[in-house]
């Protein structure tokens, strides 16, 4: 084998690139085998290339799911969160063409946790460029302001076989000021998005709920409230 022979994708077979392809824990990836992982897989080179293959065939079967997905609802403006009220599965990506994203889709008890995060940056932008003393005409120093950026980020916990965490930008481009339009609908926008993750995280908790065995008040039966939250024996109302 010489020295400039290509490796060979572990996954599929084909050629890697020139610099040898993207490596995993014992072995290496085309880019093409590369491009389909998840976004949100935590480190390549964690991975084995028998786990990269069963990931790359869930990533398939997230594919067919994501090109049937018809949400019910969606919740943001650039950073969007996609939700099937009917099933309780949802995603959440900022592209436009999501079935080209392929976002991995998730169920309302994979919930683990949701917050906002702002990213908030303080630095000097050169208003006025300084000009030298030339010709006996004096110079002008620099002219600076203090200028403050924004980002707003979700940070989603979630329980799945590929992805622990998602940190996802709101806003499609910096924000400069804190007063005006856009702060305020990304600040929207995140809270919003946080705040449907967790009302889907506590439905999909209490529907899970054990019932709990009760004593009827009417015939001092131990029971269990059955739907209409009535006693199994004498059929009276638990209250
Ligand atoms: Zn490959
Ligand atoms: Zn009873």
């Amino acid at each position: 084998m010489g020295l400039f022979d290509r490796k060979i994708c572990d996954i599929c077979g084909g050629k890697c690139g020139l610099l040898g392809g993207k490596k995993v824990k014992d072995g290496r990836l085309c880019s093409d085998c590369a491009k389909k992982q998840s976004p949100y897989l935590p480190g390549r080179k964690n991975f084995t290339v028998e786990e990269m293959k069963q990931h790359l065939a869930d990533r398939e079967r997230n594919q067919e799911m994501i090109n049937r997905f018809a949400p019910t609802r969606t919740i943001g403006q650039n950073l969007k969160l996609y939700i099937d009220d009917g099933s309780g599965a949802w995603f959440i990506t900022s592209a436009r063409r999501y079935q080209d994203a392929n976002p991995d889709i998730f169920q309302a008890d994979q919930v683990l946790g949701a917050r906002v995060d702002v990213d908030r940056t303080e630095h000097e932008r050169v208003v006025q460029e300084a000009v030298p003393a030339a010709d006996g005409k004096p110079g002008k120093p620099e002219i600076t302001k203090k200028v403050i950026e924004y980002d707003f980020y979700v940070n989603i916990d979630v329980t799945h076989p590929w992805v622990n965490q998602m940190h996802l930008q709101v806003n499609r481009s910096t924000i400069e000021s804190s007063t005006g339009p856009d702060y305020r609908e990304a600040e929207r926008d995140a809270k919003d998005i946080v705040a449907a993750l967790l009302a889907m995280q506590e439905g999909a908790v209490r529907a899970t709920m054990p019932k709990q065995r009760v004593v009827c008040p009417n015939c001092g039966a131990t029971t269990m409230p059955d739907e209409n939250h009535c006693c199994e024996y004498c059929m009276g109302s638990l209250g």
